[in-house]
């Protein structure tokens, strides 16, 4: 079956009631039929609401589900996605090789808070391939992926990564917020655990924060299972609820971004104002033969350079929008945009550009409407 047939069918209820989706349920205790069954609950039967009923086993298994993963976890944010997938795998006395290109609280996580327990972080080149296998040391211990990079929207080449990883026994993880684990299947490409934020394209409507973690193989879902448990992590119910909603219409939604992106994108590749469009599902992007081995489809977030642009003059084009709203997230039904500048933190290589980085989400919104808006914004530059 196709994906789009897949995401109106993965995690639909088993019963023969008949309804078409899970239930919200709430409930925290589970009343044992017995004294001796207290600790004796048959295997596979939640024994307290915290591991989560109906609504998010139904959650789990359409994101597994639409992955070929082994498990997933539940989070209340993507950022927690990313942090719980790095503590499965790290020791202490190891460390971790993060793309340097990775979300900003991840990149704080990695070297402000694992350092205390004793893994330390180093930070490689966005654009690498099998070349990683020279930073790999005896405490490497996982690689931490980004592709695209939400600002910088810079590639890896993740089979030839998760190939040398594998070879050397180190864990992959990656942050697939961008194609939601639907128009990219990073476990297929090797990858051991698929983080994601469901508060972008998941979500869609700009009302819900959450995360997930799928794993690839049995092994790494028990782990992932045992570090969840370990924090006590708990989604409610209902939020639950409305990332399933949104996880039916994604693949439209999604679409149509990336259309009304491409469309934007061409438009401001005729205005002087712009230099280089980071958008992979354009040839002109310097990654676009990677996109196209890997991914089957992009989505409407994408980034452009504005030479000559300093802070003060990315406001003025900023400010002067009306439809695009100014403010982080992304994937939602509304257009959003940032500068990207004030936040962009490397390490390992410096990200090259001249200017301002413009970062635009495509929301539903008409694209005619959209081009407007950046026409006034063009125009407040005087
Ligand atoms: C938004 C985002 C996150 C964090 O997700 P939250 O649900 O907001 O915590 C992580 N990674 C990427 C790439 C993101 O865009």
């Amino acid at each position: 079956m196709k994906d789009e047939t897949r995401l109106t069918r993965l995690g639909r209820p088993h019963d023969a009631r008949g309804l078409v989706n899970p239930g919200v349920e709430r409930g925290s205790t589970i009343l044992a039929p017995s004294a001796a069954q207290l600790y004796d609950f048959p295997p596979g039967m939640p024994h307290y609401g915290r591991v989560g009923l109906e609504t998010q086993s139904a959650l789990r298994e359409a994101l597994s589900g639409l992955q070929g993963g082994a498990g997933c976890a539940l989070t209340s944010s993507g950022l927690l996605a990313n942090t719980l997938a790095i503590m499965t795998v790290v020791e202490a006395g190891g460390s971790v090789l993060a793309a340097d290109c990775i979300y900003g609280p991840v990149r704080s996580f990695l070297l402000n808070t694992l350092p205390r327990f004793g893994v330390t972080a180093q930070f490689f080149a966005p654009r690498m391939g099998a070349e990683i296998g020279d930073l790999i040391t005896s405490d490497t211990q996982a690689i931490l992926l980004e592709s695209p990079g939400s600002l910088t929207m810079e590639l890896q080449d993740i089979p030839a990564i998760t190939k040398v990883a594998r070879d050397k026994g180190v864990a992959t993880i990656i942050d697939d917020t961008w194609s939601a684990g639907l128009t990219m299947k990073p476990l297929a490409l090797g990858v051991d655990l698929a983080a994601q934020s469901l508060t972008k394209y998941v979500g869609g409507h700009s009302d819900l924060l959450m995360g997930a973690v799928i794993a690839r193989d049995e092994a790494m879902a028990q782990r992932l299972q045992t570090t969840e448990c370990a924090f006590g992590i708990h989604t409610a119910p209902d939020d639950a609820y409305l990332a399933l909603r949104g996880f039916r219409s994604m693949a439209l939604r999604m679409q149509r971004s990336e259309a009304t992106s491409l469309v934007l994108a061409d438009w401001l590749a005729t205005r002087p104002e712009v230099g280089a469009i980071r958008h992979p599902v354009r040839t002109d992007h310097p990654d676009h033969a990677i996109f196209k081995r890997d991914f089957t489809g992009g989505c409407g977030l994408f980034a452009v350079e504005m030479p000559g642009w300093d802070v003060a003059m990315s406001e003025r084009f900023l400010d002067a929008l009306d439809i695009f709203g100014l403010g982080f997230s992304w994937g939602g039904y509304e257009s959003l945009a940032i500068h990207c500048d004030p936040q962009l933190r490397r390490s390992a290589t410096a990200h090259k550009h001249e200017g301002a980085l413009i970062r635009f989400s495509c929301g539903l919104e008409a694209p005619e409407d959209l081009i407007a808006d950046m026409e006034k914004g063009f125009a407040a530059l005087g």
